[in-house]
């Protein structure tokens, strides 16, 4: 028997018509040379509206992609919900991708219009020629050092400023697609996840939940994570939902500025990867800034060491240790304590917050043997693949025939090498293709890297697998001390603070000190480069 309940569709027009109707003061603000630009949900919903007409005067229908080259700022906020709400799709671009991956990105998507912030101008003029698709550039903000070589291109204030502050918004399907966005993928070209209306409803709902992000109309949100790094992680959408203050740092993104955002706005939920919070902490120690008004931090995309969740907890700061993937929208899993948790030692306490937790309503996961394929028992120790389905996980990449690989009987096969306790909270090893294999047995590059990062003359370190003769790979820990202590650390010391944590071959074959991890283009320790970097070292 078919229920009788409304067919309601999630779209996120419902999100856009809730904040402007009933949330019309509430503030966005963004950070600028000057003063911060401040509006109000009730002027941004005019600008949306404006924004959607003049995508349609310009030839945009349903169905094209309309991309975005830009810092988290107002206006890419606008994009975020006129694009999607007209019914065609936001494809977000990461400014930091290699040119080819660019290039690739945009022809692959077929971008037909891309929004592109003035002081990025010059990036993208570099590749022009080579985006046969585009049709129109909206250039955001001044472009200082344009060389006019986007054509046709128009500033976005005169593209949007003579259209109405209403729109007829069509009836969409919910299923229909409503933005996108590029992975780099472990092999090959760039992989495209496209999300549905849907899913991004379901997924703002889950960040919403309690035992999600807890995001509500009383928070100050200050997404840090790029809004081109899988949709800020679901942020911005969430805040419209529920009318919540926003906060967007623009391209001012150094830990003191960072700080002083979150004093001045009385900011109590921002979201970003380690390294942002590890330069925050370290700030810390140094300078006078009020971040009591953080209720909890947001952090992920990669592991998040135990190290850092207590210095800030040191600092009166929550940090919540998020997983996700851009394939799944891309909050999965977070660690918070549960009730029966309250108690224990604050040590098993850290412990438990460093792990990446439950899984989110909504998201169903299993954890695989590498090589039989049968679930692993949740004994903490076992170790095997994660994989995930759900409402908001990605089903198949765009436009790719080796799909079926990643996605394999309904489950997506993350990459990711995880282990389950009793309760059914999950901890990862690490990626797969990170894992050093030494004699047949597995290392955690991971698992020595947050240890490392515990010393306390260290500010990051970043573990990686070296061809060896005998044991085909051995642990090479890179180091970043901090400054202050550049010229007094040895490897023997971080060795000697390593050993009574780990087993004895488990211990890297050597420590490097260097200046800088390099990083991937969100922030991430870029650990293909440090490899290569290092593939010919020869190790003690
Ligand atoms: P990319 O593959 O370009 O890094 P994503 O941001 O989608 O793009 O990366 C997802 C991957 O990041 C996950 O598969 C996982 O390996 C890693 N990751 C994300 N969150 C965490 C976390 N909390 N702990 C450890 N690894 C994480």
């Amino acid at each position: 028997m078919q229920s009788l309940m409304m067919d309601y569709p999630l779209t996120l027009q419902h999100a856009f018509h809730r904040a402007v109707h009933i949330f019309p003061r509430k503030e966005i603000v963004t950070q600028t040379d000057g003063e911060p630009y401040r509006y109000t949900y009730g002027a941004w919903g005019e600008r949306v509206a404006q924004l959607a007409g003049a995508l349609k005067q310009a030839g945009v229908v349903e169905g094209d992609r309309v991309a975005t080259f830009g810092w988290n700022t107002y206006r890419h906020f606008e994009l975020y919900y006129a694009v999607p709400c007209m019914g065609a799709i936001l494809h977000t671009l990461n400014i930091r991708l290699f040119a080819e991956q660019l290039v690739y990105i945009v022809n692959d998507a077929q971008d037909k219009v891309i929004f592109v912030d003035g002081d990025l101008v010059p990036l993208l003029e570099e590749h022009a020629d080579q985006f046969p698709s585009v049709q129109l550039y909206v250039i955001m903000g001044e472009a200082a050092h344009a060389t006019g070589k986007l054509q046709p291109s128009v500033d976005y204030e005169t593209f949007i400023g003579s259209h109405p502050t209403t729109y007829d918004w069509p009836r969409l399907n919910e299923n229909s697609a409503a933005a996108m966005c590029y992975t780099s993928g472990t092999t090959g070209n760039p992989k495209g996840v496209v999300y549905s209306h849907r899913s991004i409803y379901l997924h703002s709902m889950g960040v919403c939940l309690a035992d999600g992000a807890a995001v509500a109309e009383r928070d100050v949100i200050l997404p840090i994570v790029p809004m081109f790094h899988a949709n800020a992680w679901g942020f911005p959408h969430a805040a419209a939902f529920v009318g919540a203050k926003l906060v967007f740092p623009g391209r001012f993104m150094d830990p003191m500025r960072i700080a002083r955002m979150i004093e001045r706005e009385r900011v109590t939920v921002s979201a970003a990867v380690p390294t942002i919070w590890i330069g925050i902490l370290n700030l810390l120690g140094k300078e006078q800034i009020d971040l009591s008004s953080l209720r909890a931090i947001y952090c992920g995309g990669s592991a998040v060491p135990q190290a850092l969740i207590e210095g800030l907890y040191q600092k009166h700061i929550n940090i919540v240790h998020a997983w996700g993937m851009t394939e799944t929208s891309p909050l999965a899993s977070l660690s918070k304590l549960r009730s029966y948790q309250e108690d224990l030692p604050s040590e098993e306490q850290f412990r438990i917050k460093a792990r990446q937790g439950t899984v989110l309503p909504g998201v169903d996961f299993r954890v695989v043997d590498m090589e039989t394929g049968q679930e692993v028992p949740w004994d903490n120790q076992t170790f095997g693949e994660l994989q995930v389905r759900g409402p908001w996980i990605a089903r198949a990449y765009y436009n790719d025939s080796e799909s079926a690989a990643k996605f394999a009987e309904g489950w997506l096969r993350t990459g990711d090498v995880a282990v389950v306790d009793e309760d059914g909270t999950l901890q990862l090893v690490d990626r797969t293709k990170d894992l050093v294999k030494s004699g047949g047995e597995w290392i955690s590059s991971v698992e020595l890297e947050g240890l490392i990062m515990g010393h306390p003359k260290v500010l990051e370190a970043c573990v990686v697998g070296i061809p060896h003769p005998k044991w085909a790979e051995r642990p090479l820990a890179c180091v970043v001390p901090k400054p202050e202590f550049a010229d007094q650390i040895s490897a023997e010391e971080i060795l000697d603070y390593l050993r009574p944590h780990v087993a004895k071959w488990w211990l890297p074959d050597d420590v490097i000190f260097i200046e800088a991890i390099p990083k991937t283009s969100v922030g991430k320790f870029d650990k293909k480069v440090l490899r290569k970097q290092y593939e010919m070292y020869s190790m003690s």
